[in-house]
């Protein structure tokens, strides 16, 4: 098919030319005495996105999974008490993991559409008066459900509730895009991914660390090797890495770090809002809804929930299949439900109007009766009334 695939599922996300470009070079040997020199300015600059003075950065050639795998292994022990909210397919999955690894994990369920319940998790701690709540986990933003947590008043409730418990917070699918502030916040292990803000391809798991958690790293009783943080820290003192990393991956972080930095944190932030706020006046112009309840819709992503006779399955093959244009499914619980839009990353207006007039052609093949245009007008409309 001639033209580009549209890509808009919510990561992997597109990759800027400028990235593309500057992770096409030559190997290099990864021991060398100049690699310190790009290694080390990364974890340094990686502190800044994440808003992080006191805490300290990681690499790991792995994935978003591995890095919540990083974050219980390094830090807890084998039946350690968590508590997690299941409020969409990723947090399930953070969930089915630490049963996996053997925590003692207390789950609760929360309606998907909704965000992680502060003032439940509040009179919970408040509850644990012999502090057996190790750490509290938190999805930032819920990929599958288009839904972002205030993780300011997930750190409120546990003050409140003066709980020691460390503080996790997945965000895979909100660092480098939305407003994100790990020493504010009071956040010990954040998590994030190199193939949804950051602009790159998958591959690497990129994190940060307080003082508090690496503390706990000499009393965490988990067995682990490639996954270990003191084997990061004893060669990222010296600029080095206990295995070889990939060469392109560190040189398109490198890029993309100067790009995030160059247009600045706010306006990224700001960029994501724009976007984002443009797609759901689509959404309202269609006359259908989001997953996110008010309030709670995500800058990153939207998942859009087609009529109960329609089946969103449809929308997204069709989408692919006839326009070339790549939207993201409905997960397990939501399955034809709903389809996503993701909206993040290396993105503008007019990229994102074409793939809105994509998901219009496709929604109206799949026999959803929206008037043609409508969600685009919304959109447009909206983009240039707050053009600077
Ligand atoms: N956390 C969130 C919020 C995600 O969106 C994803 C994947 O999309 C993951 C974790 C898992 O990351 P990965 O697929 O990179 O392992």
């Amino acid at each position: 098919m001639a033209g580009r695939n549209h890509l808009y599922v919510p990561g992997p996300t597109n990759v800027p030319i400028e990235i593309m470009s500057a992770m096409n070079v030559a190997m290099e040997d990864h021991r060398s005495p100049t690699f310190p020199n790009l290694l080390t300015p990364i974890l340094q600059d990686l502190k800044k996105v994440f808003k992080t003075e006191t805490g300290q950065c990681f690499y790991f050639p792995a994935t978003g999974t591995a890095g919540w795998e990083v974050a219980i292994t390094n830090t807890l022990s084998p039946g350690d008490k968590v508590i997690i909210y299941r409020y969409g397919q990723v947090s399930h999955l953070w969930a089915q993991m630490c049963k996996r690894l053997g925590l003692d994990v207390e789950m609760y369920e929360q309606t998907w559409g909704l965000g992680l319940p502060v003032d439940k998790l509040e009179a919970r701690l408040k509850e644990d008066t012999n502090h057996q709540i190790k750490a509290v986990l938190a999805t930032h933003n819920e990929t599958a459900t288009g839904v972002t947590t205030n993780i300011g008043l997930v750190r409120k409730a546990m003050d409140a509730a003066q709980h020691p418990a460390m503080l996790f917070v997945d965000g895979v699918s909100s660092v480098a895009s939305i407003d994100f502030r790990m020493d504010e916040w009071g956040v010990d292990a954040a998590i994030s991914g190199s193939q949804k803000g950051f602009m790159l391809p998958a591959g690497a798991a990129i994190l940060a660390f307080s003082q508090k958690a690496l503390k706990a790293t000499e009393t965490a009783k988990y067995p682990r090797c490639f996954l270990d943080l003191t084997d990061q820290m004893n060669n990222n003192k010296d600029g080095s890495t206990p295995y070889t990393p990939s060469i392109p991956m560190l040189y398109g972080l490198r890029k993309a770090l100067d790009l995030l930095l160059a247009e600045g944190l706010e306006n990224v932030y700001a960029r994501h809002f724009r976007l984002a706020e443009g797609v759901r006046k689509a959404v309202a112009a269609w006359g259908l809804t989001t997953c996110a309840q008010e309030g709670l819709a995500s800058n990153t992503v939207t998942a859009v929930v087609v009529p109960a006779d329609k089946d969103a399955r449809h929308v997204i093959s069709h989408a692919y299949k006839k326009y070339n244009l790549s939207l993201g499914g409905g997960l397990t619980e939501l399955a034809g439900k709903v389809f996503r839009i993701g909206h993040l990353g290396d993105l503008n207006e007019i990229s994102l109007l074409g793939a809105l007039a994509g998901v219009e052609m496709a929604m109206l093949d799949s026999g959803i009766a929206i008037t043609p245009g409508s969600g685009v007008a919304a959109a447009l409309e909206y983009y240039r009334s707050t053009a600077q």
